[in-house]
């Protein structure tokens, strides 16, 4: 219990001007769910860094309903918004197109799989239908739309050498409530939601197997945990603002190296148990 809590606590506070700099080699950043809550924070801490990518691809379901999303595009024109649902195929094939269009032959540098789900069920009220819910959005909707970005990754893979945002990068958002080892005797904690730990899970492997397929292409994959945060999944006794966890996720991603690749990381920069 000390560990988690250790962990869901633990506060990394960096200035914009070093989590930006960090993006200085990045010319495009593609992020889900960025409608509100992490992915609405990643869009505006990206665009309002003193080294912002060249293009920042903003996605959501409904941007007509992303109020606060198209108030920050409107002050910085490197905010392309898209729109993309996740769980729809066509949606993913229709973004796709577009992001080919809009990056390029400079391809697309990250792609930040972090829309996501929390169907809340315990062993008596879990169903079937909440578990697949769940997954559908979790797990298999962040490998699908990679799938449809990958002509875009790989271009961007060509022009680079290492690894890391100067060239490609997939970094899925996941969580630490995903971690078979950590729920287990003392770590085990309260949050007994079936839907959403397994498919947090099955993100994590799917984040180690696309690390192993994309390893030759030099294309780096990693899943993170942005820490408990106040967002509307978060709820409002969470330790972090979304600031505080952004600040410290971008500083992490900017940094990743081919020593992080295939890896599940805390906000922090650590290694997470699987
Ligand atoms: P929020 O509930 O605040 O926001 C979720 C976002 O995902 C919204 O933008 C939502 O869009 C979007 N989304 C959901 N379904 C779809 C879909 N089918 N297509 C496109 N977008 C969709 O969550 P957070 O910002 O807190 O979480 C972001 C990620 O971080 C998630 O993957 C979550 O599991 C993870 N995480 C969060 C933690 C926290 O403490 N907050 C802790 C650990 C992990 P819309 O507005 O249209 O609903």
């Amino acid at each position: 219990a000390t560990l988690l809590v250790c962990l869901l606590s633990c506060k990394l506070f960096l200035s914009n001007e070093t989590m930006s700099g960090a993006f200085k080699n990045c010319g495009s950043v593609l992020v889900t769910g960025a409608s509100r809550g992490l992915g609405l924070q990643i869009v505006e801490s990206l665009a309002t860094g003193s080294i912002s990518p060249g293009k920042i691809i903003a996605t959501a379901r409904d941007p007509s309903k992303a109020k606060e999303l198209q108030a920050v595009a409107e002050k910085y024109p490197n905010i392309h918004i898209i729109t993309l649902d996740v769980v729809s195929q066509d949606s993913i094939d229709k973004a796709a197109q577009q992001v080919d269009v809009l990056v390029q032959e400079e391809g697309l540098n990250c792609l930040i799989n972090n829309a996501g789900i929390n169907v809340i069920a315990n062993f008596e009220t879990v169903t079937a239908e909440k578990m697949l819910e769940n997954f559908h959005t979790n797990s298999v909707a962040p490998l699908m739309v990679t799938k449809a970005m990958l002509p875009m990754l790989k271009r961007a893979a060509a022009k680079g050498t290492g690894m890391g945002i100067h060239r490609a990068t997939i970094i899925n958002m996941t969580s630490l409530l995903g971690s078979v080892e950590l729920n287990w005797g003392d770590h085990a904690n309260n949050f007994k939601w079936y839907p959403y730990r397994t498919s947090k899970a099955a993100l994590n492997m799917v984040s180690r197997c696309m690390a192993v397929d994309l390893e030759a292409e030099g294309i780096l994959c990693v899943a993170l945990h942005p820490g408990w945060v106040r967002t509307d999944m978060g709820g409002p006794e969470a330790p972090l603002s979304t600031e505080e966890s952004i600040s410290s996720v971008l500083s992490v991603i900017g940094g990743l190296t081919e020593k992080d690749h295939g890896g599940f990381l805390h906000y922090t920069g650590e290694p997470l148990p699987w």
